[in-house]
């Protein structure tokens, strides 16, 4: 395997791009990422020529995978050919909204913006703007996008930027608690109550080595912002028509948050985010309320014919049976590896979603017997209830080194691209089959 081309190309890219990515997780590969030359299916081939099965997929847009429908190919293409843009509506626009409205169960009304971190921005401000508070409750791990309000770390006693260039001002307005921790969001609201503008997570924390919620935890949080006045926001960009297909994660919950964040798959694998909810609560976007939003390219249509086509093949076809499935497949055949081989390590992941967190307590390969089969769910009577990650920082404690400097490129050496660091998420989408499955499970069996 030779990674010339790569190494040439990144070299030319450290000359004029900060650390020669354009998104700063990407350069999390050392000594240098390898650059993509097309996609192909469920796997894509490097500028060397070199080839991989891709369970990156975009970091989470494409739930097609790299080939897409002809149907969906033509809308696109069609669309571009009509002039990219035009600074006043278009139909498709509609079509989406009315698509999202139909299937996702808190949407009465949606705006669409260019991104996830756009949408999270957004939203914040349209709960503030709507409540008159100011603070906001995020989930410690919890990712939303490189934005002010949630770059922040610590906790609510002491909130901090996680980033250089934020004011300690800014951070002030922002509570970080332990995700599936009810006491520490009791806590916060008993302290600041009537200033809570929402509570912002994601339904699952994806970003962060994937971790379920526990029983209840959601319909929690959905009581106490309705005791308080404060809204729940579910940040659903990544389990956005992922999990619970085309309803969301919130549907396969049964929990209805006030607003919800979309990206990634809503575009089709074009530039997008959305911020959908409660009519009342949205039309307080202007221009028919008093919190501004405005976009130069917002519902672009190119963008907007992607999402709906891809959404509207994946309501026709088989599509969330085939990537559930092989996502099963993966999680049990690795719950089997894993017993077999690293028993401390902890299976995680739901319908498309996978990963493998290395964990470093575990109760032992003889009790293993009665555990979760497809992946964490946080079940008390499993025996590995006691040491599976439920928030971020039993993710942090984890062999996370390890993860990234042995495992990846163990698994890159057999041609499996898996997620760049332990922190996000894997996928599975329509392109991918059953031998990439047992392939990549091959793999993982000699990478362990
Ligand atoms: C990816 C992601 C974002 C940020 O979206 P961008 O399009 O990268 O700005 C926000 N929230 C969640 C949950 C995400 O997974």
């Amino acid at each position: 395997m030779t990674d010339e081309n790569s190494r040439a190309l990144y070299d030319r890219a450290l000359s004029v791009m900060p650390g020669g990515v354009n998104s700063a997780v990407r350069a999390a590969i050392e000594p240098y990422p390898f650059f993509v030359q097309k996609g192909d299916g469920g796997h894509v081939i490097d500028a060397d020529g070199n080839r991989y099965i891709d369970w990156v997929m975009g970091l989470g847009p494409l739930l097609l995978g790299h080939s897409l429908p002809e149907q969906v190919q033509a809308a696109i293409q069609k669309q571009a050919s009509a002039g990219p843009m035009y600074g006043t509506p278009t139909e498709i626009e509609v079509d989406l909204a009315e698509f999202v409205v139909r299937h996702v169960p808190s949407v009465e009304k949606i705006r669409f913006v260019n991104s996830g971190t756009e949408a999270t921005v957004s939203a914040v401000r349209l709960a503030r703007g709507y409540t008159g508070r100011n603070k906001i409750v995020v989930m410690q791990g919890g990712y939303h996008g490189a934005q002010e309000s949630t770059l922040v770390e610590g906790d609510a006693e002491n909130p901090a930027p996680s980033s250089a260039g934020i004011p300690q001002s800014f951070a002030e307005h922002t509570l970080p608690v332990p995700f599936n921790d009810e006491a520490a969001v009791r806590e916060v609201f008993d302290e600041h109550g009537d200033d809570i503008a929402a509570v912002l997570t994601e339904p699952i924390l994806a970003n962060y080595g994937i971790v379920h919620p526990e029983d209840g935890y959601h319909e929690f949080l959905r009581e106490i912002t309705a005791e308080h006045g404060s809204l729940l926001i579910f940040d659903e960009v990544i389990t956005g028509f992922r999990v619970g297909g085309l309803g969301c994660a919130q549907s396969e919950l049964g929990v209805i948050p006030d607003l919800t964040t979309f990206g990634k798959i809503i575009g089709g694998g074009f530039p997008v985010g959305a911020i959908g909810g409660r009519a009342e609560i949205i039309e307080s976007f202007a221009p028919s309320g008093p919190v501004f939003q405005a976009g130069t390219f917002s519902g672009h249509p190119v963008t907007m014919a992607a999402g709906l086509e891809t959404l509207q093949f994946a309501a026709e076809n088989d599509v969330y049976n085939h990537v559930n499935d092989l996502g099963e497949q993966l999680r049990s055949g690795l719950t089997d590896i894993v017993a077999d081989q690293a028993p401390s390590y902890t299976v995680t992941g739901t319908d498309s979603m996978f990963k493998v967190i290395f964990t470093r307590d575990g109760p032992g390969p003889d009790s293993l017997e009665e555990q979760c089969k497809t992946g964490c769910r946080q079940n008390p009577t499993c025996p590995r209830y006691d040491y599976c990650p439920k928030n971020s920082a039993d993710v942090k404690n984890a062999e996370t080194e390890r993860w990234r400097r042995i495992f990846w490129g163990k698994m890159k050496a057999q041609d499996v691209f898996l997620s760049q660091n332990q922190f996000e998420c894997q996928f599975v989408s329509y392109n991918h089959t059953e031998a990439d499955v047992e392939n990549t499970l091959e793999a993982y069996k000699n990478a362990l």
